[in-house]
């Protein structure tokens, strides 16, 4: 560590949070002076132990000196109680603000952190870091209020009693420093490894616990044993680096110790045996000397541990400063949906710089009316929901509602106006109702009630043991993915908000199942601005408006019957090679990966153990 990167560090993490506990801070700080003080005045009192009780035989400073050295260690102990607890507090609370802190940046972020980011190994890598916060203070405050102090205090009582002494002892200094600097400057690239590595095992673990089903059905077993073997055998060792470069200063220190104190025996020894002094002072200065260790020892390794530390707190605050893409412009209005009209005017966008997703595509889609996007899998259709929410920013062109520039007004407005349901329906940790009630916070048990009606839910949902309040998501019920999809409708509805954006499920529901789904969306679209990824020809064959779209760019519009009429066109071909007897194979039927499917999703727990319980 290097001080012009540890110290911006060290002030910012000071001044993010010394404020707020200045004087828990202050207190902790007084007990730990009261330490260091009683463990100095313990080792200087030795000489009046030696001189006046036993040398000049003193009994009536007998109880007065033995007094004094209860009454030092009492108040060590109480002190040093009291600081514990006090830095324990504080480091819990620290711990806590931290986490609320990263999961509101999580939940700032824009999507495209988590397309890149594995969640299991971000949860972990989380978890180790934060403790790196609470580190740093922690391990700065206690060095330096107790350990430094005490050490002051300890080497003024072996200088007060024997300077020419202190100096032979303080000549172990400089090679102890050297070898912490070494040990420091080779631990730092191996800690950042250590929790890579480590977040990565603990992540792993995680996904396989969510795609168990999987791992079965393949048989992954032994490839997964045999991946995670060597990246927790990476870790491991690791690890062991870890201890055996932080450790060199332990045995260092030691003999430099004993060297130390070996010497200031031989010489106070020599001197107290030819000048016929009294042994007091000498031995005051060996308890001080002796006292001085155990401190002088954790302050050689503070560098290390706060290096430690310092790698995690660094990692934590990578994440607090990232950007948060698609913010607010400043002075942003908010969205005024009058009709609900949406335009797409010559929008050109790439996820990737080079690798053009959507080229000047242009389309309306009409007020209170129906828009299916039909086109093979990889045409963009995804993308155009995604961007509609302002997940991601169109590199050129605009896109309008009732006229206003999205880019323009405050994401939570134009969200407020949007309801999604996607792909894959999402539950989160809650109960039904809950669930439902994410749509719209503030919307009544009677409103969320009607919602499930009108979504065809009721009838499952009150056969669930607990009725509406019944926990699903994480630890909860295991809902089939009809039941899934008809909740994320509910929720859809109750947000009732005056556009609707549907990606149309893909896995075949049954037929029953598929029926239900499917009035619950035609009335939820009913009266609202849709646009709709189409994949059943029932949606296409309804739709006010159909948009066919290839490798980014809209190629035909119009409806069903002109469509399927145009000679030559795209639609009619699709219609002619397929017809009606499969109802889902507008798309291309290459099977496409999951993850283009929902690219603009977070990846969510609860889709990947429907089917596990
Ligand atoms: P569709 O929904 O029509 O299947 P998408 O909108 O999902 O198509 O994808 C359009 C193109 O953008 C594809 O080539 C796909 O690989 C790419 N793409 C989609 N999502 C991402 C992403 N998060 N990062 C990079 N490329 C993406």
């Amino acid at each position: 560590m290097t001080a012009e990167n540890a110290f911006p560090l060290l002030k910012r993490v000071i001044a993010e949070n010394g404020r707020e506990y200045r004087w828990t801070y202050a207190f902790t700080i007084l007990c730990l002076l009261l330490v260091a003080g009683t463990t100095a005045f313990s080792a200087w009192i030795m000489r009046d132990v030696i001189n006046e009780i036993f040398y000049r035989r003193r009994e009536d400073l007998i109880w007065l000196i033995c007094g004094a050295v209860f009454a030092a260690f009492l108040i060590r102990g109480l002190a040093s109680y009291m600081q514990a607890i006090l830095l324990q507090r504080i480091g819990n609370d620290i711990v806590a603000r931290y986490q609320k802190r990263v999961f509101a940046k999580l939940l700032d972020l824009g999507v495209n952190f988590f397309s890149d980011a594995r969640s299991g190994a971000l949860a972990a890598r989380i978890n180790q870091n934060i403790g790196g916060i609470r580190d740093i203070l922690s391990v700065t405050v206690t060095s330096v209020a107790r350990d430094l102090v005490s050490l002051v205090g300890l080497v003024g009582v072996m200088v007060s009693q024997d300077w020419l002494l202190s100096l032979i002892a303080l000549l172990i200094a400089p090679p102890l420093i050297l070898s912490v600097v070494y040990v420091s400057r080779r631990i730092r690239g191996v800690v950042h490894e250590t929790v890579l590595l480590n977040s990565h095992v603990i992540g792993t673990m995680q996904e396989v616990a969510q795609g168990i089903t999987v791992v079965k059905a393949f048989t992954m077993e032994n490839q997964l044993s045999s991946r995670i073997g060597g990246l927790i055998d990476r870790a491991h060792e690791r690890a062991d680096k870890l201890a055996s470069i932080s450790e060199r200063v332990t045995p260092l220190s030691d003999i430099l110790a004993g060297l130390a104190i070996a010497g200031v025996i031989a010489y106070g020894g020599v001197r107290a045996i030819n000048a016929d002094q009294p042994p007091g002072s000498v031995l005051s200065f060996i308890t001080a000397l002796m006292l001085a260790y155990e401190p002088a020892k954790r302050l050689a390794r503070l560098q290390v541990n706060l290096e430690r530390a310092m790698v995690n707190a660094r990692m934590i605050y990578e994440l607090l400063d990232m950007d948060v893409r698609q913010s607010d412009v400043p002075g942003a209005s908010k969205l005024e949906v009058s009709a609900g009209r949406i335009e797409f005017d010559r929008v050109d966008f790439a996820y990737h710089e080079g690798n053009p997703v959507l080229h000047e595509l242009s389309f309306v889609a009409e007020p209170g009316k129906t828009t299916a996007i039909v086109g093979a899998s990889g045409a963009g259709k995804s993308t155009v929901i995604g961007l509609l929410q302002r997940f991601y920013d169109p590199a050129g062109g605009m896109i309008a509602i009732d006229g206003q520039d999205i880019g323009q007004v405050t994401k939570a407005s134009l969200r407020g106006a949007i309801a999604y349901v996607s792909q894959q329906p999402y539950l989160f940790e809650g109960s039904i109702r809950d669930n439902i009630r994410y749509g719209r916070p503030d919307a009544t048990d009677a409103e969320t009630e009607e919602a499930a009606r009108l979504a065809n839910a009721e009838d499952f949902v009150l056969a669930q043991p607990q009725g509406y309040d019944t926990p699903v998501g994480e630890n909860g019920v295991t809902l089939s993915g009809g039941q899934r999809q008809r909740l994320s409708i509910a929720r859809a509805i109750v947000r009732n908000a005056p556009i609707l954006l549907l990606d149309e499920a893909t896995s075949a529901l049954d037929n029953d199942s598929e029926k239900l789904v499917q009035d619950a969306l035609d009335r939820v679209m009913k009266g609202r601005t849709t646009i709709v990824i189409a994949h059943r020809l029932s949606t296409v064959v309804d739709a006010d408006k159909i948009i066919v779209m290839e490798a980014g760019r809209v190629v035909e519009t119009g409806i069903h019957s002109s469509l399927i009429r145009k000679k030559g066109g795209i639609y009619a071909r699709f219609y002619a090679l397929q017809g009606e007897r499969a109802p889902d194979l507008l798309e291309n039927p290459a099977a496409k990966p999951e993850e283009d499917a929902a690219p603009a999703e977070p990846k969510d727990n609860s889709r990947r153990r429907r089917k596990t319980g």
